[in-house]
């Protein structure tokens, strides 16, 4: 069956208000240590936001300045994305080259996710960032 009407666009929504985008945007890359790139470890670390207007942008980027950014939560993350890619679960000296992280930051990470998981299990109310 044909039709003549286009298809709706997919839109994108502001971070800040959740306005659809429908006329332009703004955007921004703010510093995030949770952001982890899937195939980028150069964009790791850095959020690409988006707002309806430059207003909104700038309290986005108010609000990530004021946000902890936390080495051992990228360095984790970074962890993650290298283990997802084996089919077994990596030593702590084979972690350590194929996420590109010295082994003291390997154990730095480890220990924050440990510290976040009992934090969690505790509390699971409270963020799992800090
Ligand atoms: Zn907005």
């Amino acid at each position: 069956m044909r039709t003549d009407r286009s298809p709706v666009p997919e839109t994108d929504i502001c971070d800040l208000c959740a306005r659809r985008l429908t006329d332009g945007c703004q955007m921004g890359v703010v510093p995030d240590s949770s952001a982890i790139h899937a195939r980028s470890p150069a964009r790791d670390g850095r959020r690409l936001v988006v707002a309806c207007s430059p207003e909104h942008l700038a309290a986005l980027q108010q609000e990530y300045r004021t946000r902890p950014y936390v080495p051992e939560e990228l360095w984790a993350g970074q962890i993650d994305r290298a283990q997802a890619l084996q089919p077994k679960v990596l030593s702590r000296d084979a972690l350590s080259a194929a996420a590109g992280l010295s082994l003291l930051e390997v154990q730095r990470a480890l220990a924050w996710k440990n510290r976040d998981r009992r934090r969690y299990e505790q509390d699971p109310q409270t963020p799992e960032v800090g």
